[in-house]
């Protein structure tokens, strides 16, 4: 609060207690220095629920005695309190290899909570998990499409092909033969086609994983993604 904001707080607080009202000038100019001293750090409302003649009221409701400083600052420290109890930080958009940023941006969160400028983000857990997600980083999210960076999958492709030749097939628009099972190897969904090792006594000693599908599961993918295809397009229609 400011000199005036303080002012008008006293102005307040005489209407409601007359006991406190300064008629010597000198006097109410000690009592605007000192409360102003003390409340400077204090703000006169916030967008979200505080209001400092709001507390001044309370104290009257509830308290037979003058109001000092202290009985406007508790209520704001403890409105502080709960605000930033309430609030879980959520991820910042700022470049999470940017450790500055993202520090700045956490702690920048912290304050406009604490200060009353904006409303605590409550763990996803316990709201809609969409809502929340701030845009600049949705942005972010939608440019990378997951949870590796494109320059560390790109130096992950030799010690995945299969995982590589899959996204490469997608990304070109073709079936991707993963999302069928094998009827020669008989690899799950989602498994890369495998090789078996025969031993010498006809047991099977090793089974190794292909980078590249079987042409039978790829010949069933395409089907598979034909009728997929046909199906949906009545339902347009
Ligand atoms: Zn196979």
């Amino acid at each position: 609060m400011d000199r005036r904001e303080i002012a008008a707080l006293l102005a307040y607080i005489g209407r409601l207690d007359p006991r406190s009202i300064r008629t010597d000038e000198g006097e109410a100019r000690d009592q605007l220095a000192q409360w102003h001293e003390l409340l400077g750090d204090v703000p006169m409302a916030t967008p979200h629920g505080w209001d400092a003649l709001a507390a001044a009221r309370q104290h009257y409701r509830t308290s037979p005695y003058q109001i000092q400083p202290a009985d406007v600052v508790r209520p704001w420290e403890s409105y502080r309190r709960n605000r930033l109890a309430l609030h879980s930080d959520p991820t910042p958009s700022a470049d999470p290899d940017d450790q500055a940023a993202w520090t700045a941006e956490l702690v920048g969160t912290r304050r406009a909570v604490a200060a009353g400028i904006a409303q605590p983000t409550q763990a996803r857990a316990i709201t809609s998990s969409q809502e929340g997600v701030n845009p600049r980083l949705q942005a972010r999210l939608d440019q990378i499409g997951s949870c590796i960076p494109p320059a560390a999958r790109a130096a992950l492709i030799p010690f995945r092909p299969a995982r590589a030749a899959r996204e490469a097939a997608v990304a070109q628009g073709l079936p991707d033969a993963l999302s069928v099972r094998c009827e020669w190897c008989l690899a799950p969904v989602g498994e890369p086609c495998r090789r078996r090792r025969i031993g010498p006594n006809d047991g099977v000693r090793a089974i190794t994983p292909r980078a590249t599908p079987h042409p039978g599961r790829l010949d069933l993918a395409a089907q598979q993604a034909q009728h997929t295809e046909q199906d949906q397009q009545p339902a347009l229609a």
